[in-house]
C-alpha cells in the first residue's frame, strides 16, 4: 500500500551562517542550490521511487556545487589535499555503506552505495576504496576539478593560527557537509552525507560523516537522520543513532529526540552542529544549535529553503 505523506530533507552543513555577512546574490546561489537538490530527490520519490536513490540523487546535486563541502567543494587538508568521507543507509533492511580518506572520487556518495550494494563490506578506506572504485568503473576528476580559490585561502589561515575548521564556522566561510534524508511511498526510510571533513584536518583525520550511527542513520523503525557538525562530538554522542535509540526503546517523539540531541547531548560537551531527521510519519525535523543551517524540506504540503535561525 503506498502512502501519502512522503518527504525529503535536505542540509548543506550548519554554522556561523549569519545574514548579516551574506550578500544578496550569494544567497540566491546558496538557495538556488538547495531548491535543485530538494526538488530532485522529491520527484524521485513523487514518481515511486525509493527513498535510497531520492538522497543519493539530491545529495549528488550538491556534492557537485562548488558552494558546499563536499566532493567538488571539499576542503583542504593540513598537506594541500583532499579526504572525502561519505555514508549511505537503507532504514528497509539496515544495509550501509561507507567510504573514507578517499580522494579524485567525483560522487563519494556514489562509491558508498556501491560498497553497500556490490561488497560484502560496510565501510572501505584510502586506497583500498580507490581500488574498489576503480574495478567498479566509478568517475574521477583531477586536482584542478577539486580546486577552489577560496578553499585554498581557508587552509593558509588555518595554517597561520594552526586551527582546524568547521568550514563553515568562520563567517566568510559557510560552506559545508551534505546530507538527505527521505521516506518513500512504500514507508522506507534512507539517509546519506558526503563531506569534505575540516580545513586543515591532519593524520587521516576522520569525523562523523562515514561512521554509521555517528553522521548518518536509518531504520523503518524509527526515522533517518543525517547530521552536520564538529564531527568529534557527533562520534562521541553516537548522535544519528542516538536519535533513533531515544524513539525505539524510550518512547520518544522524533521531534523530542532530535532536540535531545541537540540541545541537551552535544551542548553537555560542547559539541556544535545540527542535523536533519525524517519519521515513518513523514514528520521532518531540521535543527540546529549554530546560528544558521543550510537546510530544505518539502511533501506533499510545503517546501522550505532557510539557512539563518
Ligand atoms: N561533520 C563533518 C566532519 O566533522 C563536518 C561538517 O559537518 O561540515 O567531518
Amino acid at each position: 500500500m503506498k502512502i501519502k505523506n512522503f518527504g525529503l530533507a535536505i542540509h548543506g552543513g550548519a554554522g556561523t551562517i549569519l545574514r548579516t555577512s551574506m550578500s544578496d546574490e550569494k544567497e540566491r546561489e546558496y538557495k538556488s542550490a538547495l531548491r535543485e537538490a530538494v526538488e530532485k530527490g522529491y520527484l524521485i520519490l513523487e514518481q515511486g521511487g525509493s527513498a535510497l536513490d531520492a538522497v543519493e540523487s539530491a545529495v549528488i546535486v550538491l556534492e557537485d556545487c562548488p558552494l558546499f563541502n563536499s566532493a567538488k567543494g571539499s576542503v583542504y587538508t593540513h598537506d594541500g589535499k583532499h579526504e572525502m568521507d561519505a555514508s549511505i543507509m537503507n532504514g528497509s533492511n539496515l544495509d550501509a555503506g561507507a567510504v573514507s580518506l578517499i580522494h579524485s572520487v567525483k560522487n563519494p556518495i556514489k562509491l558508498a552505495r556501491l560498497i553497500m550494494e556490490k561488497s560484502e563490506h560496510v565501510m572501505l578506506a584510502g586506497e583500498g576504496a580507490i581500488q574498489f572504485a576503480k574495478e567498479h568503473q566509478v568517475s574521477f576528476e583531477d586536482d584542478q576539478y577539486f580546486h577552489s580559490e577560496f578553499r585554498y585561502e581557508q587552509l593558509q589561515s588555518a595554517l597561520k593560527t594552526g586551527s582546524v575548521l568547521l568550514d563553515h564556522t568562520d563567517s566568510d566561510q559557510k560552506f559545508g557537509t551534505v546530507g538527505a534524508v527521505a521516506l518513500d511511498q512504500y514507508g522506507n526510510l534512507a539517509s546519506a552525507t558526503s563531506t569534505g571533513g575540516m580545513t586543515n584536518k591532519k593524520w587521516g583525520r576522520i569525523g562523523d560523516t562515514p561512521i554509521i550511527g555517528a553522521g548518518t542513520y536509518a531504520d523503518n523503525s524509527t526515522c533517518a537522520v543525517s547530521c552536520t557538525g564538529s564531527g568529534e562530538y557527533f562520534i562521541r554522542t553516537v548522535s544519528a543513532f542516538h536519535v533513533h535509540s531515544l524513539m525505539k526503546y524510550g518512547g520518544y517523539t522524533l521531534d523530542r529526540a532530535s532536540h535531545k540531541v541537540i540541545h541537551e547531548i552535544l551542548p553537555s560537551i560542547q559539541g556544535d552542529g545540527g542535523l536533519i531527521a525524517i519519521d515513518g510519519f513523514g514528520n521532518i525535523i531540521l535543527d540546529f544549535n549554530t546560528e544558521g543551517m543550510y537546510r530544505a524540506m518539502k511533501n506533499s504540503s510545503q517546501c522550505k529553503i532557510e539557512i539563518y535561525q
